[in-house]
C-alpha cells in the first residue's frame, strides 16, 4: 500500500480533524472532517487494514477507480493519507443522505422523482462503463444525496468492489444478494449488464417501495432471481404508468444480451421523455 507515492506517510490529523461518524462498513467507518486550512467540510473513510487482511487489493482497486473519476454524479476523491493501521479517503461530503433513508421516509416516489433519480445514476454509470468500470454494487444505500433539498443531485459512492473491465473477465460472485443479476449467481462470466440489472431493481423498488425479488431463504431467493421471476403486483402497481413497467421489464431482462444498456436506458420515454413527467402522482 506504500508504494502509491501520492499517499502520504504523516497522520491526517496534522490537516483535518476528524468529527462524527456518519455511516459505517465492515471494513471502514465514514466521518465528517474540517480540514484545518481552509474550515471545509469533508467526508473521511477510515478503513482498518487489518480487517482488510488479504483483500488490500480491493482497496487498491477502489482508490485506483477513484482516482480516474470525474462525474458530477460520483462521489470525488480529494486526497489520502496513510497510516500502518489505517488508511484515509478524502472525499466530498454529502449531506442529503441515503436513498434507502429518502425511499423508507416517503414510502415510494413519484414517477417524475423515480424518473430524475434514476436518469442520473444512469448518466454516471454510462461514465463508468465508457471508462470500463463495471459498479457492481449498485443500491439505494450506495446512492447519496448532495444536499437535505429536495431537488438535490443524487452521487453515486462505493467503490469497494467495482473492478476494472479490461483485467479481464469478471466473475467473482459478489454484491448484495438482493441486487444481485442472474448471470452472476449462475456463475457464468459477467459484465456491465450487472449495472443495468441494479438498476432495474432500483427502479422497482422507488415506484412501489419493495423489492422486485423476495425470500427469507436465499435459496428460494436465488431461483426467483434465476428465472428473472417477478411481477407487478396489484393493487400497488395498477397506476404506475406502462411506459415505467416497460423500462423496468428492459432492465429485469434474464438475459443480459438482450437487457437495455446504459444508452438504451436513458433514450427510453421513461427517462428522456414526458413519460414520467405526465404522472406526478400515484
Ligand atoms: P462501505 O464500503 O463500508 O459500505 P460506504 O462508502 O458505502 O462504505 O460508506 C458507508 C456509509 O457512510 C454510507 O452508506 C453513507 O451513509 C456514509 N457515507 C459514505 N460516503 C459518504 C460521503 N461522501 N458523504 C456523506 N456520507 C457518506
Ligand atoms: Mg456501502
Amino acid at each position: 500500500l506504500m508504494r502509491d507515492p501520492r499517499k502520504k506517510a504523516e497522520d491526517i490529523s496534522a490537516a483535518y480533524e476528524l468529527k462524527e461518524k456518519l455511516g459505517e462498513g465492515s471494513f471502514s467507518e465514514v466521518r465528517v472532517a474540517q480540514h484545518i486550512r481552509s474550515r471545509r467540510l469533508v467526508a473521511v473513510k477510515c478503513i482498518r487494514k487489518r480487517a482488510l487482511k488479504g483483500k488490500e487489493s480491493m482497496l487498491e482497486n477502489e482508490i485506483a477507480v477513484l482516482r480516474r473519476i470525474n462525474h458530477e454524479n460520483i462521489v470525488s476523491l480529494l486526497d489520502t493519507f496513510e497510516t500502518p493501521s489505517k488508511l484515509y479517503l478524502v472525499m466530498t461530503l454529502l449531506t442529503g443522505g441515503e436513498l434507502l433513508d429518502r425511499i423508507l421516509e416517503r414510502g415510494s416516489y413519484t414517477e417524475r422523482d423515480a424518473s430524475r433519480v434514476i436518469r442520473q445514476v444512469l448518466e454516471a454509470v454510462k461514465y463508468l462503463h465508457q471508462l470500463g468500470i463495471v459498479h457492481r454494487d449498485l443500491k439505494p444505500e450506495n446512492l447519496l444525496y448532495d444536499t437535505p433539498l429536495e431537488d438535490s443531485k443524487i452521487v453515486i459512492s462505493d467503490f469497494g468492489l467495482s473492478k476494472m473491465e479490461d483485467q479481464g473477465v469478471l466473475s467473482t460472485a459478489c454484491g448484495t444478494p438482493a441486487y444481485v443479476a442472474p448471470e452472476l449467481l449462475q456463475q457464468k462470466t459477467y459484465g456491465k449488464e450487472v449495472d443495468l440489472w441494479a438498476l432495474g431493481i432500483i427502479s422497482f423498488i422507488l415506484l412501489c417501495g419493495y423489492p422486485p425479488f423476495y425470500d427469507e431463504n436465499d435459496t428460494q431467493l436465488y431461483k426467483q432471481i434465476i428465472k428473472a421471476e417477478y411481477e407487478f403486483d396489484s393493487p400497488y402497481w395498477d397506476e404506475i404508468s406502462d411506459s415505467a413497467k416497460d423500462f423496468i421489464a428492459h432492465l429485469l431482462q434474464k438475459d443480459p444480451e438482450k437487457r437495455y444498456t446504459c444508452e438504451q436506458a436513458l433514450q427510453h420515454p421513461w427517462i428522456s421523455g414526458g413519460a414520467a413527467l405526465e404522472k406526478n402522482i400515484h
